[in-house]
């Protein structure tokens, strides 16, 4: 099958696109021919590497997928070949004591496909049945790739670590990126009023066109904590959206006292100092998580089916221009996701 990868941590230049072996479904897995991918950070910074990681090369990077069932593992039952599916690419084990309670983003053996098992940039990918999402006709293999691990990340976060509440004030730090621009629909949808700090106008264009009443321009306001505080009378915001990191400072500030910090990831850098006296001053909650669990899945799943909630598309590559989408993600200038698009 066709393929990208890379044999060794790097820059886009480790990146190829050639023939590996087509990987065969184990018992309880299914084959999945791929219609398209979806690019996150994620996939940079597994192709860059950190320490400790440990990949069998050549390694396929890529969480998000969608296409049509090829072939059916030994013991799976209820799905048919050629059927579209969407896959969830959380793998847990079903087992620990996380999975059994319905945490299974909190599973002891969790991985994540595409980050240390081979994953969806390729023609070909193998998955256990329960990762599959029947995909209705009228949503596109693009969009559903798209939508797979944004939506998920940020439902868990506000919805289930949050617990936010309509009527709240959301502040997203950041307007254009995938998890972003899902947090901003999904507060609304929650009926939160959202406040979004972006770095140039067509990124908080986007977040008005999706629904962000309180744009914030960061090139204009750097003091931007001291704007959202004004704008809420003094009182701060009742949750922060702060996937930077190396912002908390700003966020902690723009936080109402008793407010909740929600962070998913780090894109300024895993290593920061914060104020601690903030936290506590202020009575601050920081809730981290990562993706989400089987329920909320399908849940914001059907909200992305149905059209209330709809992922943000940036370009379409080929799958062998993966290191030129890659590049794209890279920089600044995309909105929403990146694709890739498999031949038919
Ligand atoms: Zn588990």
């Amino acid at each position: 099958m066709k393929a990208v990868f890379f044999e060794r941590h790097g820059g886009l230049e480790v990146l190829k696109s050639g023939d590996l072996e087509t990987p065969q479904p184990k018992p309880g897995q299914v084959q999945v021919k791929l219609q398209a991918a979806a690019l996150n950070r994620l996939d940079l910074w597994v192709r860059e590497g950190w320490p400790g990681i440990k990949l069998q090369y050549p390694h396929i990077p890529g969480a998000d997928g969608a296409g049509v069932i090829a072939q059916l593992g030994e013991g799976v039952s209820g799905w048919q070949v050629g059927q579209r599916v969407v896959i969830n690419p959380n793998l847990s084990c079903g087992v620990c004591e996380a999975c059994l309670s319905g945490w299974q983003n909190r599973c002891s053996n969790w991985q994540l496909l595409g980050e240390t098992v081979p994953g969806t940039y390729a023609e070909m990918v193998c998955v256990p049945v329960e990762n599959l999402l029947a995909l209705p006709e009228h949503v596109s293999a693009r969009s559903a790739a798209a939508a797979a691990l944004v939506f998920q990340t940020a439902w868990h976060s506000l919805i289930k670590r949050a617990g936010l509440q309509a009527g709240e004030t959301v502040l997203v730090v950041g307007a254009a990126g995938g998890v972003n621009t899902a947090s901003i629909q999904i507060a609304r949808l929650a009926g939160a009023r959202v406040l979004v700090v972006g770095s140039s106008p067509e990124k908080l264009a986007l977040a008005q066109s999706l629904g962000a009443e309180v744009l914030i321009d960061r090139i204009k306001d750097e003091n931007w904590s001291k704007v959202v505080y004004q704008l809420t009378q003094k009182r701060g915001v009742d949750v922060v959206v702060d996937n930077v990191g190396t912002t908390f400072a700003h966020s902690f500030r723009a936080a109402r006292k008793g407010g909740r910090i929600l962070t998913v990831g780090n894109t300024g850098g895993a290593k920061f100092e914060i104020d601690n006296r903030f936290v506590f001053g202020k009575h601050l909650s920081i809730l981290g998580s990562t993706m989400s669990t089987v329920t909320d899945f399908a849940e914001v799943r059907s909200l992305v089916f149905s059209g209330q909630l709809q992922p943000v598309l940036d370009r379409d590559y080929a799958l062998a221009q993966a290191a030129q989408a890659q590049e794209r993600l890279a920089g600044a200038e995309y909105l929403g996701k990146i694709t890739l698009s498999m031949d038919e």
